[in-house]
């Protein structure tokens, strides 16, 4: 069978793959550092070398950043497009790490087999499982089962400053049919998962005026408006008792779970005591007539995230101040409208300031969610997919974060993207000590045969 060899094929070629992955991971490809620049080409350079060697039509692209390397396969059946980035995080402080991060190793752990090293799993290691994927069946067959580009990526870990400007100028060569993401993780490391809800973020800044200048509360106190009482008012009155957030049409958008989904987050078993009591926490916050996954993943949030004012230094100051600041963020979901929420969390604090009170406002971002409809039987087909690779039923889930790319995909090429991934949760990517288990970086590419398999 086509499937079964070209598995036998990645079961004995593993050491090999493993070689290369490690040769990847010695490029010290540090993407927000300019001292590592010439890294970053080496690392495009190395991928370009390496899609050649298994026939594919590659080349480094320029960039006003780091290169893009793209590559072509031409091919029957559908246009898959497979995204992933090569720069990786700094690596301080470097004396948390256990050796050198640019010296990957093969190290036995309790848990098994991982491979120590920056970038091992973000995102190297899991862009290597669908290259690795990809030379097995040429190697077995000849030929890739479809037409593939490769789209990889060296800035991702420094804000993507030329993906969308890329993209558009390149649009028509990376429209395809379907963009397969692998950046993300496996549920509670152990259930294979697409990702197929990302919360999108809004933040907004807002400064309180009262008195025009800094006053004594004995001389003031008392008959002087304080702009604090006014921010920590508003500020109160976001949620609910419930845990409801109050800004007017905040909701508007907001759907309910599909049924087929609703019963696959009920099987994962979330054990919400655990992931809470890591934490030092015990009771959800959240609206609370939902589950705790529905309040990471499919429902929106408020959170202030910063507010100060007045005298917070050493000692005490009875002062009364002039100024209030708070910064706050929603997470956002389904079709939640950025602007129009941004709007109408501005008119609440407006309605709710008393007189000689003033309020500026600045913006931080607005983005919209993102989620993938999984009506095309591709989702399914893949899910099963990962089901028969992992011995467990793969599941789609929601990440709390956000990925841009995926967002971009669906904007900018009208091409659906399918995040998925093998990190774990205990893979300290952008921390010290950064590892990718063994099993992920073989089932993954196992996963990826399988995938490919299916989808044509
Ligand atoms: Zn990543």
């Amino acid at each position: 069978m086509t499937l079964d060899a070209v598995l036998s094929r990645i079961d004995a070629d593993l050491p090999q793959a493993t070689e290369r992955l490690l040769e990847l991971l010695r490029i010290q490809s540090i993407s927000t550092d300019p001292a590592f620049a010439d890294h970053c080409q080496t690392a495009a350079d190395w991928l370009v070398r390496d899609l050649q060697s298994i026939g594919i039509t590659a080349e480094k692209r320029e960039t006003p950043g780091h290169p893009m390397v793209v590559g072509h396969l031409e091919g029957d059946g559908p246009h898959l497009l497979f995204y992933g980035h090569y720069d990786v995080q700094p690596v301080d402080p470097l004396e948390l790490w256990d050796r050198d991060p640019f010296d990957p190793q093969i190290e036995e752990t309790a848990k098994g087999k991982v491979i120590r090293g920056r970038g091992s799993s973000d995102d190297k290691g899991q862009l290597m499982t669908f290259v690795e994927a990809c030379r097995a069946w040429k190697s077995e067959h000849g030929a890739l089962p479809c037409r593939i580009t490769f789209f990889f990526e060296g800035e991702e870990e420094s804000g993507s400053p030329s993906l969308v400007p890329f993209m558009q100028e390149n649009a028509e060569e990376l429209k395809s049919d379907l963009a397969l993401i692998c950046d993300t993780g496996m549920f509670e490391s152990r259930v294979p998962s697409i990702v197929t809800m990302l919360r999108g973020l809004l933040g907004e800044e807002i400064t309180i005026t009262a008195p025009d200048k800094d006053l004594h509360s004995g001389m003031y106190g008392g008959v002087a408006m304080n702009p604090i009482r006014v921010l920590t008012r508003v500020l109160a009155s976001l949620h609910d008792d419930q845990g409801r957030v109050t800004v007017p049409g905040f909701y508007d958008g907001v759907h309910e779970l599909p049924d087929d989904i609703r019963s696959q987050w009920q099987g994962l078993a979330f054990d919400h005591g655990t992931f809470l009591g890591d934490v030092g926490l015990s009771e959800p916050a959240g609206e609370q007539d939902r589950t705790p996954i529905e309040m990471i993943w499919s429902r929106p949030t408020c959170d202030v995230n910063g507010i100060w004012g007045g005298y917070t230094g050493d000692g005490f100051k009875t002062v009364l101040p002039s100024k209030a600041h708070a910064k706050v963020s929603f997470r956002l979901v389904g079709d939640q409208d950025p602007h129009k929420i941004r709007n109408s969390f501005r008119q609440l604090v407006r309605d709710a300031l008393p007189a000689d009170c003033e309020v500026e406002f600045s913006g931080h971002g607005a983005s919209q969610a993102s989620t993938t409809e999984t009506t095309d039987p591709a989702f399914e087909a893949a899910r099963v997919a990962l089901t028969n690779e992992w011995n467990v039923p793969a599941a789609y889930v929601g990440c709390g974060g956000s990925i841009p790319i995926a967002g971009h995909f669906q904007d900018i090429l009208d091409t659906t993207p399918m995040l998925v991934g093998f990190g774990k949760d205990d893979d300290q990517i952008h921390s010290p000590n950064e590892k990718y288990d063994m099993e992920s970086f073989h089932k993954g590419i196992r996963s990826w045969a399988r995938i490919l398999d299916a989808l044509t």
